[in-house]
């Protein structure tokens, strides 16, 4: 085992909590949309004929999966029912799950996320947070916060979403429970400049992890756009290639007008990858695999209810596993 599985299995243990019977419940509602409807039409030995594959492509498309992707699923289907046949209805639900369990490891997410590690000589490690209001932001970073303090890394946070009243507070009331420090200025500050002292003092105090919050205002592009260069350009001054990260929020509730904003987005900002939260409360978590397919951009981390242990790093399998209800890797 080398030493990088070693730390793995270390923190891993450390994440108990975080399991995946967690994720299987936080997947309820799309499994029972999705999932349970393919089985029934699938899991009852039909004639593989022109009105199943009609069902199928039907289930597919409501399932928030997109377009574009239930496309290519079926071509995938059609070309094997052409080639070599199906000798089982059956065989094409096993083979819908390989197509979804494919195109979702076909964009992975580092390694590093699961354990939360770092590289110790590119410290801090910079990940700016942005996304339009309400998607669950600023309690992605708690999370986030509380498992790499989890982790041991000592962390601090930047409270550059100067543009709504109420955010510092909510904000610090985030980094209390996560027992990691902040820095903030007042309302109506200029969010570079809180980005600078933030990065300034994560060096200053020898912080592993620096994470930035942000307001974000996508009905006014130009300003958006012209805003997060400024806070980018302003870190640079202090860290050459921060952020690190770029982390895109979106709240899985929306469905298709997640996949609109994750597009808008990429106009503005190079994103290194999604966070999708509230994938507890919705029907329509098929939005991971159309992220995936269609934009290119890697799942990060999942949001899986309100708390702040609520938050998982992105892995495939265990996501495949969880939503077609079987035995999963943790
Ligand atoms: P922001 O405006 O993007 O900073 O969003 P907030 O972090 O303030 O979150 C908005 C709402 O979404 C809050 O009520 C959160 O509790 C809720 N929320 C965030 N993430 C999740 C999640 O994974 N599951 C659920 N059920 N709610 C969430
Ligand atoms: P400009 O405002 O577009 O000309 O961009 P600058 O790169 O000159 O600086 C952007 C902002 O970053 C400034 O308005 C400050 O708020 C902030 N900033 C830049 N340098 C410093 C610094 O040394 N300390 C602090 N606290 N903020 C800084
Ligand atoms: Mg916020």
């Amino acid at each position: 085992m080398g030493l990088f599985d070693k730390i793995k299995q270390k923190v891993a243990s450390a994440f108990e909590a975080v399991s995946f019977t967690k994720l299987k419940e936080g997947l309820e509602k799309t499994r029972s949309a999705f999932v349970n409807r393919l089985k029934s039409v699938l899991g009852s030995g039909r004639k593989i004929d022109a009105e199943l594959l009609n069902d199928i492509e039907e289930i597919l498309l409501t399932s928030d999966i997109g377009v574009g992707t239930t496309v290519s699923i079926m071509n995938a289907v059609k070309l094997r029912a052409k080639q070599d046949g199906f000798s089982d209805s059956s065989e094409i639900y096993d083979m819908i799950k390989d197509e979804i369990l494919s195109i979702l490891t076909a964009v992975p997410a580092p390694e590093e996320d699961a354990i939360y590690a770092v590289n110790s000589n590119d410290v801090p490690h910079t990940i700016m947070v942005v996304g339009v209001n309400g998607v669950g932001k600023t309690t992605t970073i708690g999370k986030l916060a509380r498992n790499y303090r989890e982790a041991g890394r000592k962390v601090i946070i930047g409270a550059a979403d100067t543009f709504r009243a109420a955010a510092n507070e909510q904000l610090e009331i985030w980094a209390e429970r996560a027992g990691v420090e902040i820095v903030q200025q007042g309302h109506g500050a200029d969010p570079a400049a809180v980005a600078f002292d933030t990065l300034k003092a994560a060096i200053a105090r020898k912080c592993d992890v620096v994470i930035i919050d942000t307001a974000g205002r996508l009905h006014n592009k130009t300003n958006l756009m012209a805003e997060l260069e400024k806070m980018s350009r302003v870190m640079k001054k202090v860290k050459p290639n921060a952020p690190n990260e770029v982390y895109l929020v979106l709240d899985a509730t929306t469905g298709q007008n997640a996949l609109q904003q994750a597009k808008e987005f990429s106009k503005v900002s190079k994103l290194t990858g999604v966070v999708l939260t509230k994938l507890d409360g919705t029907a329509k978590g098929g939005i991971v695999i159309a992220i995936t397919n269609e934009l290119k951009l890697p799942v990060r981390y999942i949001g899986i209810g309100e708390k702040i242990d609520d938050l998982q790093p992105f892995n495939a399998s265990d996501y495949v596993n969880a939503l077609f209800e079987e035995r999963g890797n943790g």
